[in-house]
């Protein structure tokens, strides 16, 4: 579970201050998909970024499964990073590695044993639909297949919430499709907590079961899903 409470991030100091989030609070339960939508400048990275670890908030706290994050020191940081699974909108996959190698990097990263790793990388591509693609370089996988190798990346230290920073913002309408569907399986099947970052309402609609509205910095309107489109 992700708890965000009054989050607040400000750029700057003085006459130049810019506050970029505003006092933000809302919770993601377990399995469940939030979405946070908003336009270009609403402060979604700056959002997506604290949740990450890799800005600290001006004031307010992030809280995954009971820890604040805001109080860890930089080392403690670095551990607890490895518990938030990332999935961002470049897949990050390093080219001249397979699918499989791709996955299997933070595994190696922590000296998880060669074949604990190789059963742990079966298990997830398997999960993500890709076991045929273990061979595959990144550029003979499509857009989406290459996410889906994020996806696999991002889940193989068991983290038990997930942040998709527009994790389907360079896809075509199909395989964000898969994505989506791909993720609400995660939801469900893993019991994850999904933060779902975009600028794309048609993407919340299809994966999201609650969605906040992000604008300039404050959240305008929050609900479940399924209230806003019967209200619509
Ligand atoms: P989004 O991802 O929704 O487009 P961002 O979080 O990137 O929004 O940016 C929100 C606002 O914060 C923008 O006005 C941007 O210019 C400002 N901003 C982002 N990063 C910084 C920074 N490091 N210093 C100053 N202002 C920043
Ligand atoms: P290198 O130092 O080999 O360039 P990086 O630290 O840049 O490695 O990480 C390479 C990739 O592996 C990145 O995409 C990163 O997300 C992932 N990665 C590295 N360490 C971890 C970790 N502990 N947990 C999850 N992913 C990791």
């Amino acid at each position: 579970m992700i708890t965000v409470e009054k989050l607040t991030k400000v750029y700057g100091n003085g006459d130049s201050a810019v506050t970029v989030l505003d006092n933000l609070d809302f919770s993601v339960q377990q399995a469940e998909i939030f979405a946070v939508v908003g336009p270009s400048g609403a402060g979604k990275s700056t959002l997506a970024q604290c949740v990450n670890l890799l800005e600290r908030p001006t004031s307010g706290s992030v809280i995954v499964n009971g820890e604040n994050l805001s109080q860890l020191t930089e080392a403690q940081l670095r551990a607890a990073r490895r518990r938030i699974g990332t999935v961002f909108q470049s897949d990050g996959l390093f080219s001249r590695r397979t699918a499989a190698e791709n996955i299997s990097l933070p595994l190696d990263y922590l000296g998880v044993t060669r074949a604990d790793a190789k059963k742990r990388v079966g298990e997830l591509l398997e999960r993500v639909g890709l076991s045929s693609h273990a061979k595959h370089y990144p550029h003979q996988l499509s857009g989406g297949q290459r996410q889906r190798v994020g996806i696999a990346r991002a889940l193989a230290l068991k983290p038990t919430v997930l942040l998709a920073d527009e994790a389907t913002s360079g896809l075509d309408p199909a395989s964000t499709a898969s994505i989506t569907a791909l993720l609400k399986e995660l939801r469900t099947d893993l019991g994850l907590s999904i933060l779902f970052i975009t600028h794309e309402m048609e993407t919340v609609l299809q994966v999201a079961d609650s969605v906040a509205r992000l604008d300039n910095g404050h959240i305008v309107e929050s609900g479940r899903v399924v209230d806003l489109l019967r209200d619509a």
